[in-house]
């Protein structure tokens, strides 16, 4: 059983194909610089001695659907799929879902229309992923297709979470509320971590640290989401690559009037210039980490500010959650960056948390734990996998459909 699952952005496209028998990438790759003079696909797949060989082809590709007509080409060239009557489906991932979408979404005409709906909640990612999913309906109207959102993990916060303390006609007229966002990376860790504490997913508590360029934290209770850090955009909780997280929402203005700022550039300032980047003026968090070393003051205030948002977060969402099973961390600065994951955890045994700093050291790409055996609390790291989450879904949803 095939499954292609894609990610179309504004000028790019990254696609992975699945055989689900076994859960194998067949081939995956990415388009770029969509539009522009020249463009690239970098592709990877397995060939018949289940090696993985690369490729690189450069062309203009005029829109989205140039580009993928071209993933299909050499996808049947090397022989993965005869046609795309081979496929099972495909899972398209969509930003925002609004209150609409709550789960994953077989996707017909109407189901499109929503879509398009909710782009002034999605104004940048909407759209393009909409062009995937238009071209690819017309493309294979008879293959099953799915909308896995982004936003769809967080519609089980209850309403005192999601509620923002502005005038309630602003929720109701402008559907102003806290969404939260990489839901497909939260909800794929916390079902791993109920399977690694051997424990039914209804009965597990944790707290998910994605973090990467963009970061967020769940809190899920029986297995659900009962809050997250991010709100009605990417832009507020955690300290982030670019973006600033929480702050006192009048610095807006302040900084408007002061400066003389439009919104559109208080805009790039709040989610390009800020967070780590802002701080010490990169968003790299390894070359971060060799700055501190050496000496560099800001560097290691951002480091600082960086693990202390994220420990008030532990925080509060042990109070939310009463008991905490796990705390689970992903994403790139969450599944590799050993000192980032330790000053996170520091001080915290009166919460029942308490590494181990051998297996938070040990390099590995696998799940496991990295508290020590008395810790109450146990600490995992999982590395994400969001495009076999969402071909599981994807499967998953035509089955029941
Ligand atoms: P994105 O949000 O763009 O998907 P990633 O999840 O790939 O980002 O995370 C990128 C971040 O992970 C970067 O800040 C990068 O420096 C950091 N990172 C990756 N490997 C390491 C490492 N070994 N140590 C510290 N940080 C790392």
């Amino acid at each position: 059983m095939k499954v292609l699952v894609l990610n179309s952005g504004s000028s790019s496209i990254k696609y992975q194909l699945f055989n689900m028998d076994d859960k194998k990438v067949l081939t995956s790759g990415l388009v770029e610089q969509i539009g522009e003079p020249t463009g690239r696909l970098k592709y990877k797949w397995l060939d018949s001695n289940g090696d993985t060989q690369e490729g690189i082809e450069e062309s203009h590709f005029g829109d989205h659907s140039e580009g993928l007509k071209l993933v299909f080409d050499i996808t049947m060239k090397l022989g993965i799929i005869k046609n795309l009557n081979d496929l099972y489906g495909i899972g398209h991932r969509v930003l925002h879902g609004g209150e609409a979408f709550w789960k994953p979404t077989l996707i017909n005409s109407k189901v499109v229309e929503v879509i398009r709906e909710m782009i002034p909640l999605g104004p940048l990612h909407n759209p393009p992923n909409l062009m995937g999913i238009e071209f690819m309906l017309k493309m294979t109207p008879s293959i099953p297709q799915v909308a896995i959102f982004d936003t769809a993990f967080g519609q089980t916060m209850p309403p005192h979470a999601y509620h923002y303390a502005l005038p309630y006609k602003y929720y109701k007229d402008l559907h102003i509320r806290r969404y939260g966002f990489h839901g497909t990376s939260h909800q794929y860790v916390s079902k791993q971590a109920a399977l690694f504490l051997d424990k039914p997913l209804g009965e597990c508590n944790v707290i998910t640290l994605h973090l990467g360029n963009g970061s967020s934290t769940t809190a899920v209770k029986d297995g659900k989401c009962v809050d997250t850090s991010m709100g009605l955009t990417p832009l507020e909780g955690l300290v982030m690559g670019t973006r600033c997280g929480d702050m006192d929402p009048a610095i807006v203005p302040f900084l408007g009037k002061t400066l003389g700022l439009s919104f559109d550039q208080l805009d790039t300032i709040l989610n390009k210039q800020s967070g780590l980047k802002g701080i010490c003026g990169t968003n790299d968090m390894r070359e971060i980490e060799r700055l501190a070393a050496g000496g560099d003051l800001n560097a290691a205030l951002a480091i600082d500010m960086f693990c202390y948002r994220i420990k008030k977060y532990i925080g509060s969402y042990s109070a939310v959650l009463g008991r905490v099973d796990a705390i689970v961390f992903t994403g790139g600065i969450g599944e590799n960056a050993i000192d980032i994951r330790k000053q996170c955890c520091s001080n915290l045994e009166n919460i029942g948390i308490t590494i181990d700093d051998a297996k938070n050291s040990a390099q590995s790409r696998k799940e496991r734990t990295i508290s020590t055996d008395a810790s109450t609390v146990k600490v995992l790291v999982i590395p994400t996998n969001e495009e076999l989450e969402i071909a599981q879904q994807t499967v998953e949803c035509i089955k029941t459909s």
